[in-house]
């Protein structure tokens, strides 16, 4: 395996593999790996030639306000943890070999990137679609996998990949979790023992979302106010967002005549957590 800094570096790399009619799957990710991040490379281990890990915490992605600077961030314990999945490459850019000096060009979906995680933190996807964009156009993948955890990121990259005829196969790999439900995150770091307890209410606040559909005698309002009522009964947990959508296209729902998706956005604490769950009755 090898860590290769530079664009041109790298793209001298994908150019050979290309001439020799590889396949190259990219994994996208801003580090700090957990068996969420190695799930994707395991999957995408299984059918490319060539497997190329990004690694790179995206300043365009973070408001102003944001854990930018905090970020946790260790390029040596990735590179063994992607050595062991087999990783080909990793690409690791500085922010100026991504961003040079008067970069002025975003690529953003608009509508979508502005709901449900997009409200309160308006410039997140204009980065991630900007970020992801210039990865597929360095490295021109032939597959690139993403997890269900960013379930608002996945339906957003789909549709820059349709809509810039970006010829790229997008697989969504499922959410890994700890043994208590939370969804593994980089920035699960940052919680400390009381915030990591109180954290495993946004993973039975979904389930309970979850058994209520399946049970189908209540209409989706009520169970919205009572996850709501759940999630406000542990203190240390503020709601973002709850919202209840069709998985596709994210549209508010009111029926559950179709697979459903319930995303939630939850503060515990200082730290911003993300969640969600698939309903197909
Ligand atoms: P990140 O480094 O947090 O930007 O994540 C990089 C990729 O890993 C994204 O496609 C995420 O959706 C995915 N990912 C993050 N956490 C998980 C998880 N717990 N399960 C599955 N995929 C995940």
């Amino acid at each position: 395996m090898k860590t290769v800094k530079t664009a041109a570096e790298m793209r001298g790399i994908v150019r050979e593999a290309k001439r020799d009619g590889k396949s190259i799957a990219l994994v996208p990710t801003m580090g700090y790996f957990h068996e969420g991040h190695l799930s994707l490379i395991r999957e995408a281990r299984k059918k490319c030639d060539v497997l190329i890990v990004s690694i790179f915490v995206n300043p365009t992605q973070f408001d102003p306000s944001e854990d930018y600077e905090r970020y946790p961030r260790d390029l040596n314990r990735d590179e063994v943890i992607a050595e062991r999945g087999k990783v080909d490459f990793i690409f690791a850019p500085d922010v100026s070999e991504m961003y040079s000096s008067g970069y002025s060009t975003f690529v953003e979906v608009e509508g979508l990137s502005k709901v449900m995680c997009g409200k309160n933190r308006p410039a997140h996807f204009r980065g991630v679609t900007t970020v992801v964009a210039k990865l597929f156009n360095l490295i021109e993948p032939d597959t690139a996998y993403f997890g269900q955890k960013d379930a608002q990121q996945v339906v957003i990259i789909k549709k820059m990949v349709s809509d810039l005829n970006m010829g790229v196969e997008i697989h969504v790999c499922p959410t890994v979790r700890e043994k208590d439900g939370l969804a593994m995150s980089s920035r699960n770091a940052y919680l400390n023992e009381e915030e990591r307890k109180a954290a495993t209410v946004l993973y039975r606040a979904l389930l309970k979302a979850k058994d209520e559909i399946i049970r189908g005698d209540k209409l989706l309002k009520f169970i919205r106010k009572e996850i709501t009522e759940m999630i406000e009964s542990e203190k240390l947990a503020r709601i973002d967002y709850i919202t209840i959508v069709d998985p596709e296209n994210l549209q508010e729902i009111a029926g559950i005549d179709k697979p459903v998706l319930i995303a939630i956005a939850v503060w515990i604490g200082k730290t911003r957590l993300i969640d969600n769950i698939i309903v197909n009755l």
